[in-house]
């Protein structure tokens, strides 16, 4: 395909230049029109910063320069919309959700008039249904652990779920209230620590909207999506960090696989009892410091003096990374409070963090309930004994002191 590119390049920092076409936004709005579309492609109705795809914009900006990608594609969203219906909720209301776009999955309904108008808006959540088949749930069903009724698990390993893909659409006044900074430095930050790859966040104040080039986040649910918001319905739920080396390949450094399986396998029961499960997933590798930060961690405290042990754990990341964690769970929430979610009853948890973001979103929770020690690979026993000691959720005792430092890992080369 031969390439028709423009020589010259049009900056967006003016904005008698660019954009005069747009709609406004009322995040926080009732409805979907009153609201607005958030309008995040090449066109001149654009109304947001960033792309859609998140981290993926860069590769389709490798098709479109490589000229695989038609710059001015339009998605043909015939037969796309969602499987299950969510919401509206009133935590869609009155800036409670700033990350994602509540009404993400409901761009064809909600803007039919604007896309015939050619509109260029496109959905920032898609909700879909599938089967999953997990070789440990398997072993519990073959151990009659979980039983086979017909609903949530059918045949002989297929569990049914409904999930959603949810990419990050940031509110920018409301992100910077909920990290208690003025929206100003928020966003000169933004731009300075990115290496300015989004001058508008410093050029157009009257831009709101920034649409992050990071993960997405993805919701799993078992049982009945809209039970989520009936709070008398009972709801079990994990919120996961993603973890590549342990969650694909299985690695034993840490709990994180064991778990998540051990939080989809609670779901799967609560969901068969008539109640509803949860599991997110967020795309935050290595406490959302990168998996190179995170390897360059593991090799700091296996080779530190005395090797590897619980006492060093935080201190070995924060000697490295500069920070103990970067992942920012008081956005993590908005990914419930879409769902509609008021009460968790059994939270798939031992983060205090993640706790305390829940609870100051206004979702209570009833129960915490901590991964079963069997579950611990031995060399994972360092972490889960560093962050009890840290203040993590336990229902079992806390090490302090000699035997924390007792708590070892194993060396790097065995
Ligand atoms: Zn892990």
């Amino acid at each position: 395909m031969e390439m028709k590119r423009p020589e010259h390049v049009i900056l967006t920092s003016h904005s008698n230049h660019v954009y005069r076409e747009t709609t406004p936004i009322h995040w926080g709005a009732k409805t979907a029109k009153e609201r607005g579309p958030i309008i995040a492609t090449h066109s001149e109705h654009r109304n947001a910063i960033g792309t859609h795809a998140g981290s993926y914009t860069v590769y389709r900006a490798l098709s479109v320069a490589s000229g695989q990608f038609p710059r001015n594609h339009r998605p043909d969203l015939a037969n796309t919309t969602a499987t299950v219906e969510l919401g509206p909720y009133d935590s869609w209301f009155d800036n409670n959700i700033v990350s994602l776009d509540p009404w993400g999955a409901r761009i064809t309904e909600s803007y039919d008039d604007l896309l015939k108008q050619n509109y260029n808006i496109q959905p920032s959540i898609a909700v879909t249904s599938a089967h999953l088949q997990i070789p440990e749930i398997s072993k519990s069903i073959e151990e009659g652990k979980i039983k086979v009724d017909g609903k949530v698990v059918v045949q002989k390993n297929d569990i049914k779920v409904t999930k959603a893909a949810i990419e990050p659409v940031w509110y920018l006044p409301g992100i910077a209230k909920r990290l208690e900074l003025e929206e100003g430095v928020l966003r000169k930050i933004l731009f300075q620590e990115t290496g300015g790859m989004f001058p508008e966040l410093v050029t157009r104040p009257d831009l709101k909207v920034l649409l992050p080039p990071i993960g997405s986040t993805t919701a799993y649910i078992f049982g009945n999506p809209e039970d989520l918001a009936n709070p008398e319905v009972e709801l079990t739920c994990r919120v996961h960090d993603e973890c590549n080396g342990s969650d694909v390949f299985g690695s034993d450094i840490c709990t994180c696989r064991p778990y998540l399986m051990h939080g989809i396998e609670e779901a799967v029961k609560t969901a068969q009892k008539g109640g509803v499960g949860l599991i997110v997933y967020f795309r935050k590798e290595g406490r959302a410091l990168g998996e190179v930060t995170k390897y360059l961690v593991y090799n700091a405290r296996k080779r530190q003096e005395g090797g590897d042990s619980a006492s060093t754990y935080f201190y070995r990341t924060e000697c490295v990374a500069g920070v103990q964690d970067a992942r920012f769970q008081e956005l993590m929430p908005d990914a419930l409070l879409w769902l509609g979610i008021k009460k968790i009853h059994n939270l798939m948890s031992m983060s205090d963090m993640k706790y305390n973001a829940i609870t100051r979103s206004g979702i209570e929770v009833v129960n915490r309930v901590d991964i079963p020690q069997h579950l611990v690979p031995l060399d994972a026993q360092v972490e889960i004994e560093a962050k009890k000691a840290a203040g993590y959720y336990t229902s079992g005792d806390v090490k302090d002191g000699e035997t924390l430092d007792n708590v070892k890992g194993r060396n790097l080369h065995d």
